[in-house]
């Protein structure tokens, strides 16, 4: 029993080859067998003829011998009868051991007979010409031998024909044979086509069926099913793959189960620490589908998770905010979680949405995990800091007035002459006033901006005469420090829509800075142009510079750089306030700056805008 595949393929080879050489040899042997018969037959019967003819000839030439005999020599004619008679043997002898057709050797027995008769008949005619004379023998010739001589030549002339007619017959089997074997060799190449069909459909089915089994099975490993077995029946190659092929989705399917109660068991924790979270949570697929909702979020939205899977996230939660967020958040595949939103229910809630992405392992976004982390406390905490500073400004505000004016009124003399020392008292008292008054102005309109409480009031101003309006108020200042502040306004600028006044504010702190931290020589430029629908404006100046780490923080609250002269330092409010101011505006803020070169602040507002809103939240 051959076991090997390679052996199987090479035994089907081997037949189909066999039977090829079969097919062959048989044809081979059948054309060299009609050949030979055809050969044997003809040549045979050729034989006989020949020497049928050559017995004909040597008795013709007898039969003249016995008339030369007889009229013109005696010697000549008995030399050339049985020179003649020699050679009618030679051929007689031939002729007899070249029997092939039916009859043929009575007529030669008969001919011999007959020619024996004749030869006795020349004899006697020797006689009869030496006894009786010329006459009498020529009579003798006429009347005995000649018809003895016409005897035999008949029998001849049958002989040949019988031959003649053995050569026909022969051609005829010939012809017939060859159809024979034509069929037959046509037969067997049908049977050996047919059996050769059989033979490859037959192994080929059986080779490949389990092949095609393997390939089914690997498929359903493929997408997941590894608990796969094949029936092995074969103890080929086909055979050994078979068995390794179950061993291995063995292996698979214990793994699967092993992995499987592990991940179970880990998914159960995540699941336990996920639904123990309290925050609402909630995780979407791609199409913004619920996949898991935490206890905390049933609650606060009043649903359940059983419920909502599988639906929208707006079909469960009906807050556009939240999907908004959401949904810019999974557009621009950015984690989320500056943005702050409201919610209203019996009371008020304020939530940080913190949108983070699930990534698969080539980084595809395959879901997404809402947090709406509770903020409402801290918001609180926010709006009684807020309230707290903005009443203090606020009571600060009016005792300061009465401060500056008593002073400035002591100052100018107004309530009598002041003495050196005096005087210099109360200009430490007025500067730090000063400084105390924009410090409560600072808060306070800070506060206010915070608090969503300030309505700004927009109109389409000229920035020519914002800037200049905020240049005039320090020109004094400026000369006194000697730095020159140079405007440079596009010409023909068309009016912006703007809070005249909070511009105005923005200028003012972004030149008041300008000047705190340049020095005597130093200059100040200021820039305005319109460029795609927007306006530019900027203060540059060739002071001390901020540090790049500082760049962005110092828009922030009470941020100050480090290190700086700390005569020169304010507030740190300044810059948080300008820039709620023009993001209120709906537009944008920057510095630009390089240490000991200078610093450029840039802002940029939209031509129109009309979109103030009065329900700003801080931080969002
Ligand atoms: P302050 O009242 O302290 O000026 P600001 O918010 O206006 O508050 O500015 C914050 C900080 O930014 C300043 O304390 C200062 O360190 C830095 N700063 C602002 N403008 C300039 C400038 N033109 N050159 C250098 N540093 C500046």
């Amino acid at each position: 029993m051959i076991k090997t595949l390679k052996g199987k393929i090479t035994l089907v080879y081997t037949c189909l080859v066999l039977m090829i050489a079969v097919i062959g040899t048989a044809s081979v042997l059948n054309l060299y067998t009609l050949s030979k018969a055809i050969d044997g037959l003809m040549v045979n019967n050729y034989k006989s003829i020949n020497a049928i003819s050559y017995m004909l000839e040597a008795f013709e030439r007898q039969d003249s011998a016995a008339l030369i005999y007889i009229n013109v020599d005696v010697q000549k004619g008995i030399a050339l009868f049985t020179q003649n008679g020699n050679e009618f043997m030679k051929w007689y002898v031939v002729a007899s051991n070249n029997i092939t057709e039916l009859g043929e050797e009575e007529l030669l027995d008969d001919i011999n007979k007959d020619y024996m008769e004749y030869s006795t008949l020349f004899s006697k005619l020797q006689e009869v010409r030496n006894k009786e004379g010329l006459d009498k023998s020529a009579y003798f010739y006429d009347t005995v031998m000649m018809p003895e001589f016409v005897k035999i030549k008949n029998e001849m002339r049958e002989i040949t024909h019988l031959n003649e007619i053995g050569m026909f017959n022969s051609k005829d089997d010939a012809t017939k044979s060859t159809h024979d074997s034509m069929y037959g060799i046509l037969m067997l190449s049908a049977l050996a086509v047919m059996g050769g069909f059989m033979i490859s459909i037959h192994f080929t089915k059986r080779f490949m069926e389990p092949l095609d089994t393997l390939t089914k099975r690997i498929k359903s490993v493929k997408v997941g099913n590894w608990n796969q077995q094949i029936n092995i029946v074969t103890r080929d190659e086909i055979g050994d793959l078979s068995t390794e092929f179950n061993n291995m989705t063995k292996r698979l399917h214990q793994y699967e189960q092993s992995a499987l109660g592990k991940l179970m068991t880990e998914k159960n924790k995540s699941l336990a620490i996920v639904k123990s979270i309290p925050e609402p949570l909630i995780v979407l697929d791609t199409a913004y589908r619920i996949i898991l909702l935490n206890d905390t979020c049933e609650m606060f939205f009043d649903i359940q998770e059983e419920k909502v899977l599988k639906k929208h996230f707006l079909e469960a939660i009906r807050n556009g905010e939240i999907f908004e967020i959401i949904s810019d958040a999974y557009e621009s595949k950015l984690e989320m979680n500056d943005k702050i939103i409201r919610i209203e229910q019996k009371e008020e809630f304020y939530f940080n949405v913190i949108v983070t992405m699930i990534r698969d392992a080539e980084s595809r976004v395959t879901g997404l995990i809402v947090l709406l982390k509770n903020v409402t406390q801290l918001k609180q905490l926010e709006k009684a800091r807020t309230d707290f500073v903005s009443t203090i400004s606020h009571e600060f505000k009016t005792p300061m007035t009465s401060i500056m004016m008593g002073t400035s009124m002591m100052l100018d003399g107004s309530m009598g002459d002041l003495n050196e020392e005096q005087r210099d008292v109360l200009d430490t008292i007025k500067e730090d006033g000063e400084q105390l008054t924009k410090l409560v102005n600072d808060l306070l309109e800070l506060s206010r901006i915070e608090a969503g409480k300030f309505v700004f009031n927009m109109e389409p101003c000229s920035i020519n005469s914002v800037i200049d309006n905020s240049v005039k108020q320090f020109t004094i200042q400026a000369a006194h420090k000697n730095v020159s502040i140079n405007t440079r306004i596009e010409e023909n600028l068309p009016k912006v829509s703007m809070d005249h006044e909070r511009i105005t504010w923005v200028f003012n702190n972004l030149i008041s800075n300008a000047l705190k931290y340049t020095s005597s020589g130093d200059e100040i430029f200021i820039d305005a142009f319109i460029k795609d629908e927007k306006m530019y404006a900027s203060v540059k100046d060739t002071g001390i510079g901020i540090p790049e780490d500082f760049q962005e923080k110092i828009f922030d609250k009470y941020v100050q750089v480090k290190g700086q002269d700390l005569e020169a330092r304010g507030t740190g409010i300044g810059l948080a306030v300008v820039k709620e101011i023009i993001n209120t505006h709906g537009g944008e803020i920057w510095c630009e700056s390089k240490l000991d070169t200078g610093s450029t602040f840039t802002f940029k507002i939209p031509l129109s805008f009309a979109e103030v809103s009065d329900e700003k939240s801080f931080g969002g």
